[in-house]
């Protein structure tokens, strides 16, 4: 199965500048997965300006 790179972008809400991870969603899992995070699809688009990918955020925000 080939990346679906450009249907990742139009699904993606991830502003964090410059990543070279972005529309890649298995590296980008990969990465923050291996930082004890989550990717920003995880939190809303308000929370994910934060750049603030722990897990922590994460149930805060689910709470
Ligand atoms: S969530 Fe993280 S790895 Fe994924 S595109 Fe955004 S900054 Fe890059």
């Amino acid at each position: 199965m080939e990346c679906q790179k450009d249907k990742n972008l139009e699904e993606c809400i991830c502003t964090y500048p410059g990543c070279p991870q972005k529309g890649m969603c298995c590296s980008c899992t990969r990465h923050h997965r291996d930082k004890g995070e989550l990717p920003a699809c995880y939190f809303t688009s308000e929370t994910e300006k934060t750049y603030d990918r722990s897990v922590k955020k994460f149930v805060e925000e689910q709470q």
